[in-house]
């Protein structure tokens, strides 16, 4: 733990330290509140203020009306001590010190729409009713803009024209113990993609944040931007946020892979996938939020078209990544869920995939079968066969869809259920009119 720290180290030349407590809210972004790093002793017990309308808020910044809360009511942001990151390596600027929390009552009581606090009763269900523990990674994709000329994919070009972006970004995450594994250029123009190693549970969504605070950070530094919008050309691809999970035993041995089995997954982990995929139309109204989100999740962009589960198939909605020789396969093996994007909330995304995972196992579902083609090249009859679906082809269609789902619905605590949709649909209309180009440039500026 880094906090306190003498009165001394508190004053840089860029003033008074700071710390932020952050609240991952329900448009994937992060907001919170400063104060001096000397009152954070005190702060970590009580907390700061927070409006419990501030979850209404659009990604463009109006506030859902209506909302359940309106003017009315107070709570507290509580960090939770283990989020808290510190990177302090720019002398032209004062240390990145944050701490991310739970949206509670004024007393400390369960605030019920606190997303943070439903992926944990997600994720104790998960480990009460099935016995597993989940381990994930969120693998994210960005645009950088501020470089200028982006080299080719994947390119050692592409590589050197943003340095020292990427070594700078990897510092940042390694000081701000997010264990870094691998930075790329991605397949677009711009586009930069960045791994963490997996952590288990309710430490894997909140590396998400973080890694994407450290990103725009480093981004800034060196005045450029980085942007995790979901796409950032109609035409192009888009930026994926992909869900990589596994499953732990109560023991914390590996569960989830059963070499027997078709594609080696474990009757659970095929369960889960199950369960997933019958909710998935629902499920991307959480995980895929976002207007353009269904630019992107249209086929042959490697994202996800349809309610596919493929075998290192980048056309599947959830897919079974690779395992290599050398290592023990049992350990890496784990699925991927590719239908999600950095306009969902982390924490709610994962919360959904849990839930309609263990929906899956509670009802003992078959195996999904295992889709080896890309599905947009399937005939209807086949694809009708296999159970293979479209996914919703906008917005509205995926909150009609959640909607529509009593299972998915009972999900979310009413009041959360109430705000997320009406927000929704107050962020699809402050779009409304505006051509893909333009809702691509919105985006972008605020993610
Ligand atoms: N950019 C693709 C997406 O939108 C993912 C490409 C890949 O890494 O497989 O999900
Ligand atoms: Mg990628």
């Amino acid at each position: 733990m880094i906090t306190g720290g003498d009165a001394a180290t508190t004053q840089g030349p860029s003033g008074s330290e700071l710390v932020t407590f952050l609240y991952g809210d329900l448009t994937g972004l992060s907001r919170g509140r400063s104060f001096p790093l000397r009152d954070l002793p005190e702060r970590l017990h009580s907390g700061v203020g927070w409006v419990p309308a501030d979850q209404a808020l659009t990604p463009f910044d109006e506030i859902a009306d209506p909302n359940p809360w309106g003017p009315v009511g107070d709570l507290r942001l509580l960090p939770d001590r283990r989020t808290e990151v510190r990177v302090d390596r720019w002398p032209e600027a004062s240390a990145l010190h944050f701490f991310l929390c739970d949206a509670v009552e004024t007393d400390g009581a369960r605030w019920e729409a606190c997303p943070r606090a439903l992926l944990k009763e997600a994720l104790s269900a998960l480990e009460r009713d099935a016995g597993l523990r989940l381990v994930a990674a969120f693998e994210q994709e960005f645009h950088l803009s501020g470089p200028g000329r982006s080299g080719p994919a994947f390119s050692m070009e592409a590589h050197r024209l943003v340095e020292p972006f990427g070594p700078m970004l990897v510092a940042a995450l390694e000081e701000g113990g997010q264990e870094p594994e691998t930075f790329l250029p991605e397949y677009g123009p711009g586009q930069y993609e960045i791994n963490c190693r997996p952590a288990e549970g309710i430490a894997a969504p909140d590396r998400a944040l973080s890694v994407r605070e450290i990103v725009r950070e480093s981004a800034r530094r060196l005045g450029h931007r980085a942007s995790f919008t979901p796409i950032v050309d109609p035409d192009g691809v888009g930026n994926g946020v992909h869900v990589h999970f596994s499953f732990l035993d109560e023991d914390g041995r590996p569960a989830g892979y059963d070499p027997a089995r078709p594609g080696r997954v474990s009757e659970a982990s095929g369960q889960f996938v199950a369960g997933i995929l019958r909710h998935l139309p629902a499920l991307v109204a959480l995980t895929a939020p976002s207007v353009i989100s269904y630019l992107r999740l249209t086929p042959h962009r490697w994202s996800a078209g349809f309610t596919a589960f493929g075998d290192r198939n980048r056309e599947a909605a959830v897919r079974i990544a690779p395992t290599y020789a050398g290592a023990d396969p049992e350990r890496q093996f784990n699925l991927e869920y590719r239908a999600a994007d950095a306009a969902a909330c982390p924490h709610l995304a994962l919360a959904a995939i849990v839930l309609a995972g263990l929906e899956g196992i509670r009802e003992k579902l078959p195996d999904p079968p295992l889709i080896a083609a890309d599905p947009a090249e399937m005939r209807d009859e086949e694809r009708a066969r296999l159970g293979v679906r479209r996914l919703p082809g906008s917005l509205e269609e995926a909150l009609d869809a959640l909607e529509a789902d009593e299972v998915a619905r009972s999900w979310l605590p009413p009041l959360l259920l109430e705000c997320y949709l009406s927000m929704k649909r107050t962020e699809i209309r402050l779009l409304d009119g505006a051509e893909p180009t333009e809702s691509c440039a919105r985006y972008l500026d605020v993610y």
